[in-house]
């Protein structure tokens, strides 16, 4: 039997484009990526297969205007769309997300800004580079910016820089937690611009760069065995005095401090792998307690008070979670209001907190056999732990910015 959509087309009044975008995607994931799912996760590598899928399946362009040949989809499209993966496969959700958000950044967000003529007519010659790679050929990007201090974080500029040179730039630096390592044919790095070897780094001149995963000084390094997320494959990589001609720009120079801080919601992007695994652990649960579970005894646990007051309540948790979470990717556009801004702070911090949350409710009301690794429940409870730690939008930092911004209005200090 087919699992229902996680926003029922009619209820959540979905536009055609949406509805069918989500249900190609959770066919896709259903049948194809969740059997291969404990495979990846249990020898950590990365879901090849279901990026040939993905191609095969035209998501791979999902985010690229249709006007350049892509799906065109907008921010809120592509989100509710990759929620139907997470479901199945968060490991890859979550690299997808890295995948589409090199198409995101240049087609609907930047597609949305003001930008003067001759930047727009620079900034399309410039992109069609990069959409013809991923139509015609496949190719995947990963989006490395984590760095391991506070620049992922958005307070410093990049530690990872780009030195102008004849023809182009020099790369140098290290990205940790790099997901797709190893795996994607680009990597679009968020690095800091510099126009000699001197100059000051600033956040004003980040650049948004897509350096082939061949060009020489590429590195791939350390290991990769953590908690959850493991088909991820999030190594580390080095970049040393790497060339790449000026082609390799994905945005105009000076144009991606502007979109990142007018465009707040595209940090919301991690959010939908996570909202994914949150209706998993419910569906489970119910199907759990049903005795319904595949390849378990048709034992039914579903009688008992307690457990029904569990899903009950974990009920509650994806309710509120999915509403809040589907209100804020509907307010989406630049420059959103304070209230809006921080609607989005607490859907981000109720996906990424209340998934692991539901997930381990989950484990305590199925019981002992449920946490066993033949069945999905304990990778759902360890993948979505994971998402609470995503800069920049953390959930201690979500917290920290709410708290802030509920007591202070701009200009608004306690120096008397
Ligand atoms: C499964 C997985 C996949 C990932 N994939 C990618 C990827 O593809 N690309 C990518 O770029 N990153 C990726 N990340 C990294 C992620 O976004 C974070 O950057 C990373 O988890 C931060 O690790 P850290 O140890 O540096 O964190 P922390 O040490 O927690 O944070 C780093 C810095 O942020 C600042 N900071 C953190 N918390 C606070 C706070 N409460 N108040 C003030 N400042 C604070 C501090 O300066 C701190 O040193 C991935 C992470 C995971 C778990």
């Amino acid at each position: 039997m087919t699992d229902q959509p996680i926003f029922d087309p009619e209820a959540w009044k979905l536009t055609d484009k949406q509805a069918e975008l989500t249900a190609r995607a959770r066919a896709l994931a259903a049948e194809k990526f969740a059997p291969r799912a404990p495979k990846y996760d249990r020898e950590a590598t990365f879901p090849t297969e279901n990026y040939r899928d993905l191609a095969e399946a035209g998501l791979l362009g999902i985010c690229i205007p249709e006007s350049e040949g892509g799906i065109g989809a907008d921010l809120k499209t592509y989100m509710l769309t990759a929620a139907e993966i997470g479901r199945y496969c968060g490991a890859t959700a979550l690299t997808f997300n890295m995948h589409v958000s090199s198409c995101l950044w240049t087609g609907d967000l930047l597609d949305k800004l003001d930008l003067d003529p001759e930047t727009r007519a620079r900034h399309h010659a410039m992109r069609r580079i990069h959409y013809r790679r991923v139509l015609e050929e496949g190719a995947i990007y990963a989006q490395p910016f984590s760095e391991g201090g506070a620049a992922a974080a958005g307070f410093k500029a990049f530690g990872t820089t780009a030195l102008k040179v004849d023809g182009g730039w020099r790369v140098t630096g290290k990205k940790i937690f790099a997901s797709l390592a190893g795996h994607a044919d680009y990597y679009g790095v968020l690095c800091t611009a510099l126009h000699s070897p001197d100059e000051e780094p600033s956040r004003r001149n980040t650049m948004y760069l897509a350096v082939p995963a061949t060009a020489e000084g590429v590195k791939v390094v350390g290991d990769w065995d953590p908690l959850g997320m493991r088909g991820t494959v999030s190594r580390n990589l080095l970049f040393e005095d790497v060339f790449v001609p000026d082609e390799a720009q994905l945005m105009p120079e000076g144009v991606y401090a502007a979109a990142a801080s007018r465009w707040p919601h595209m940090f919301m992007t991690l959010t939908p792998t996570y909202m994914g695994l949150a209706q998993a652990a419910y569906d489970f649960t119910v199907a759990y307690l049903r005795g319904e579970v595949p390849g378990m005894p048709p034992v039914k646990r579903r009688m008992y008070p307690t457990k029904q007051l569990a899903v009950a309540q974990m009920r509650v948790m994806l309710e509120a979670t999915k509403a809040v979470w589907f209100q804020a990717i509907s307010e989406a556009r630049p420059d959103p209001s304070k209230d809006s801004l921080m609607r989005a702070w607490s859907a981000q911090y109720m996906v990424m907190e209340n998934a692991n949350e539901i997930a381990q409710l989950a484990i305590r009301t199925c019981g002992g056999q449920s946490m066993l690794r033949s069945l999905p429940l304990e990778r759902l409870y360890r993948d979505s732990r994971c998402g609470s730690l995503m800069l920049p939008w953390t959930a201690e930092l979500c917290l920290d910015k709410l708290g802030r911004e509920a007591l202070y209005e701009p200009g608004e200090t306690d120096d008397d």
